[in-house]
């Protein structure tokens, strides 16, 4: 010991520039590396991506990575090219024939690294064809949107237990931010890892302090938030209404707030403008729906901030972890009133779902509604959610923590919206 370097510690000097592991990932490295699957949760920004790039470079053949994020897939490929390393995607994105020469690299062996969108998989030809290659594992990326009640479910995850199946002798890593044991059993069951050594880290992201307000006039709070604690800093809004979220971003603006607006209902190059300005530029926020953020690594993100309430803890958590990824200090802001609730308790039941989801969303609904009624400290109810404790019961960086509310009444209050 001392002169051998293990061929992952060199990986990562070598091709990624950094110096050590941080946290789960040289446990997870090793046992990936050593032919084991393993089931990984770790929070956003954690580092996921090494945990199976590196075991890719280590062992024969290509790592074949699943990813629903089509629209990072050339960004995150182009960034593995840039350090040398060899590697492709497949998706619908490109042409015939620029698929047809990823294919090909990948049959002569020419890629350490495959990225795949999960729909591929049902093709029998994409089968095929990575049965002509060698592989050397399966990433499935984002993991929990094999969970069927959760909140990013998509119904192509689950033709992925197929992996297992046809190759049986390749080490599967399944990898996610989302936390519940429930997601955590629905991963582990539907993509039929029962066998797999699970890693899961710490939940708390004490660089970030958790404040929720109560909603009165939630434009002019927001304002008033950002100029008075957040000047000239990069960051998120979150609402729940595309009209809501084009009204806020022309507020903003009007205010001296460089923002700009992202919702589906944008067509796809404006989106795709607004997120690489939110990348690329200093100070800029982004007021999104849900549908901003999967994937997106902006280490300098200041405040997140929600308008409306989101749907689940999950989801919360989510939203917030994108604040701080480089361990600065950041706020998760929100402005919260009972008038939320009652909205997507009308949304719920008036909804689609059958009985059995409908129960799912209230149970969300819920906890969320439990994480704003508080008077303990956010940080040891958002790790509880997770099943995780923190050290002390109080965290002191979240607004209970900081200023104590005063006992009120809104549980009582509280109780008597949702029970109508
Ligand atoms: P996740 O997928 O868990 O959200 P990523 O894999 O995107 O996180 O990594 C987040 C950031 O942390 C990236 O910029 C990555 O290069 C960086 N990073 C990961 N591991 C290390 C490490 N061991 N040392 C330094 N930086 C790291
Ligand atoms: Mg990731
Ligand atoms: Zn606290």
């Amino acid at each position: 010991p001392g002169l051998t370097q293990s061929d992952s510690l060199r990986t990562l000097n070598r091709v990624f520039g950094y110096d050590s592991f941080r946290g789960d990932q040289e446990a997870v490295i090793e046992h990936v590396v050593a032919g084991g699957d393993a089931v990984v949760l770790m929070p956003t920004g954690a580092g996921k991506s090494l945990c199976y790039q590196i075991p890719s470079l280590v062992r024969p053949g290509t790592g074949i990575v699943i990813s629903p994020l089509i629209a990072l897939m050339q960004d995150q490929v182009d960034a593995l090219r840039a350090l040398g390393v060899k590697a492709g995607f497949i998706n619908s994105t490109q042409d015939y024939d620029e698929q047809r020469l990823v294919e090909a690299e990948f049959v002569a062996g020419e890629l350490d690294l495959l990225y795949l969108a999960p729909e591929r998989l049902r093709l029998d030809s994409a089968l095929d064809l990575l049965s002509r290659g060698k592989i050397s594992l399966f990433a499935i990326d984002e993991a929990h949107c094999v969970a069927q009640w959760g909140h990013d479910f998509r119904p192509d995850y689950l033709a992925l237990s197929v992996l297992g199946e046809r190759w049986p002798d390749v080490p599967r890593i399944a990898l996610t931010a989302t936390a519940t044991r429930a997601t955590h059993q629905e991963i582990t069951k539907n993509l039929g890892m029962d066998g797999a050594r699970h890693f899961e880290a710490s939940f708390d992201r004490p660089n970030i302090q958790y404040r929720i307000v109560s909603k009165d006039d939630p434009k002019k709070q927001l304002l008033r938030f950002l100029k008075d604690e957040h000047p000239g800093d990069a960051g998120i809004v979150y609402c729940l209404s595309r009209n809501s979220v084009e009204k806020t971003a022309e507020f903003l603006n009007r205010n001296g707030i460089p923002a700009v607006p992202y919702h589906a209902g944008l067509d796809a190059q404006t989106r795709a403008l607004h997120q690489s300005r939110f990348l690329r530029e200093e100070g800029l926020t982004v007021v999104a729906t849900i549908a901003f953020g999967m994937g997106i690594d902006k280490p300098d993100v200041r405040f997140v901030a929600h308008l409306d309430l989101p749907k689940s803890v999950e989801g919360y958590y989510q939203e917030t972890g994108r604040a701080g990824r480089d361990g600065l200090p950041s706020t998760a802001w929100m402005a919260y009133g009972l008038q939320d609730v009652v909205q997507q308790r009308k949304m719920i039941q008036s909804g689609e779902g059958d009985l059995t989801f409908q129960r799912r969303a209230a149970a969300h609904l819920d906890a969320m509604l439990g994480l704003c009624e508080t008077v303990q400290c956010r940080r040891a109810q958002l790790l509880a959610y997770f099943g995780q404790r923190q050290e002390t019961p109080a965290c002191g960086n979240c607004d209970s923590c900081l200023t104590p509310p005063e006992s009120w009444d809104g549980t009582v209050a509280a109780q008597k919206v949702l029970s109508t």
